[in-house]
C-alpha cells in the first residue's frame, strides 16, 4: 500500500490517491491521480490538503519503524 494515500476526490468522491512512487514530499504528489476515476490532482488541490496528507505520511513513516 505504499503507493496510495487517503484523499477525497472532488470529482468522484473516491478516497484513494494513487502516486507514481512512494511520496516523500509534496512535489512527489503532483503526479498523483485518483485511483478510481483517474482525475489528475493540481498543485492547488494538493496544497489545500497538504497538511493532512503530510501528517498521514509522517505518522505512517513512524508507525513502520
Ligand atoms: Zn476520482
Amino acid at each position: 500500500m505504499a503507493d496510495t494515500i487517503p484523499y477525497r476526490c472532488p470529482q468522484c468522491g473516491g478516497d484513494i490517491l494513487k502516486t507514481s512512487a512512494e511520496p516523500h514530499s509534496l512535489s512527489d504528489l503532483k503526479n498523483s491521480v485518483c485511483a478510481k476515476c483517474g482525475r489528475r490532482f493540481s498543485e492547488d488541490d494538493l496544497k489545500s490538503h497538504a497538511a493532512k496528507i503530510m501528517d498521514k505520511l509522517i505518522r505512517d513513516a513512524f508507525r513502520r519503524k
